[in-house]
């Protein structure tokens, strides 16, 4: 293992379902042989369709969901192993980010109770003093004034209680923080400054991020790399932008085919996704994707692909036939479907037509 990796994933495996004879219900193979490196202070992004098995991966790795199969180590120590103080360095160290902020919170704290909460437990030789001195730095750090540690988490908007869920899990001071889809359920307005929080915290504390998503747009600008799921495995993964500018697998394509163009200028790369996804309880056999891919032959049906080198050493792609895929005809690009995506596109278009992003935590348009 590289010195510079500090999650590392090896051939997991997440089934659930099965059972004895007597009680058996269909085996659900949520992710099935998943192999990962996330890099000490990058941004690791984890994208595909709900029910791909992201969530259910980032448990995994979190060590809150034991793998049916396969190994998790967390800076040089097994994940699914620890035990007594073990475990309770490797809670420090690793934090989570839940997807929504108001049912992650405890409506009864406040919310210097919430982030206070795991100084308790991390750094009991806090005094009192001490523990709100740090709960309002803490505070401060995500952009909300130290003042509101005495207010509820029903008093805030969506961004301002992700902030609150932010502060929380930066409270044990980790080296690392999954986020479970952490700006789905946030408005459009305000997904944006959450995203260039994380980025900022990111840079500025050596954080190592990884990110679920079902959005490509949404990761794009804040992430280094990129891995694409379909049905329980990784499809493709490699440098964000080398992913967007050059997708191998035509499942990426697709994805990408389903956020707005930008500049509305056709990419040649871009596609939309057939069908529905299948059954984790039956996948396809061979290519899992060959239900729905344009361009599956014979031998995707039979021969499941292995992920390999796809054009750079460090982007991969699970796909038989990706580099004459690669030179295919252009296919046309699809508008914006909704007016949400419309308006996505344009806060993306703003950031990217004002420079790369810039990481700036912009609170001019949230409620204080
Ligand atoms: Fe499509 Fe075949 Fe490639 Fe699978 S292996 S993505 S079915 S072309």
């Amino acid at each position: 293992m590289s010195h510079d990796v500090i999650l590392d994933a090896e051939n997991v495996v997440k089934h659930f379902g099965g059972g004895d004879w007597l009680s058996r219900t269909p085996v659900v193979q949520a992710v099935d042989g998943v192999s990962l490196q996330v890099r000490r202070g990058e941004t690791y992004a984890i994208v595909g369709e709900s029910g791909c098995g992201k969530s259910t991966l980032a448990r995994v790795l979190m060590g809150l969901l034991a793998p049916t199969a396969g190994h998790v180590r967390f800076d040089g120590r097994a994940v699914g192993a620890a035990s007594g103080a073990d475990l309770q360095v490797l809670r420090q160290d690793m934090q989570f980010i839940f997807q929504d902020p108001f049912s992650s919170l405890n409506p009864r704290m406040s919310v210097g109770k919430l982030v206070g909460e795991p100084l308790e437990v991390h750094a009991p030789e806090l005094s009192a003093q001490q523990r709100r001195d740090r709960v309002a730095d803490l505070l401060r750090k995500v952009g909300l004034r130290a003042e509101y540690a005495g207010r509820y988490p029903h008093e805030f908007s969506g961004g301002q209680r992700q902030r609150i869920g932010i502060a929380r899990a930066l409270a044990s001071g980790p080296k690392l923080i999954i986020g479970d889809e952490p700006v789905s359920a946030l408005d459009v307005s305000v997904q944006a400054q959450v995203i260039n929080l994380l980025g900022d915290l990111s840079r500025d504390m050596g954080l190592t991020l990884v990110i679920i998503a079902h959005d490509l747009g949404v990761i794009r600008h804040m992430s280094d790399r990129v891995a694409v799921m379909y049905l329980g495995q990784i499809v493709e993964s490699g440098p964000t932008e080398d992913v967007y500018a050059n997708p191998r697998h035509p499942y990426t394509r697709a994805l990408l085919g389903s956020i707005p163009t930008m500049g509305g200028k056709p990419d040649g790369q871009r596609s939309t996704v057939l069908g529905d996804m299948p059954s984790p309880t039956a996948p396809p056999s061979g290519c899992r994707f060959h239900t729905r891919c344009p361009h599956a032959q014979a031998k995707c049906k039979t021969a499941p692909p292995n992920l390999k080198e796809a054009g750079t050493p460090d982007h991969q792609a699970a796909c038989h036939f990706w580099d004459t895929l690669a030179s295919a005809p252009p296919i046309a690009p699809t508008p914006p479907k909704t007016e949400a995506a419309a308006a996505r596109f344009a806060l993306y278009r703003a950031a990217v037509e004002g420079g790369t992003v810039t990481h700036k935590t912009n609170q001019s348009t949230e409620r204080k």
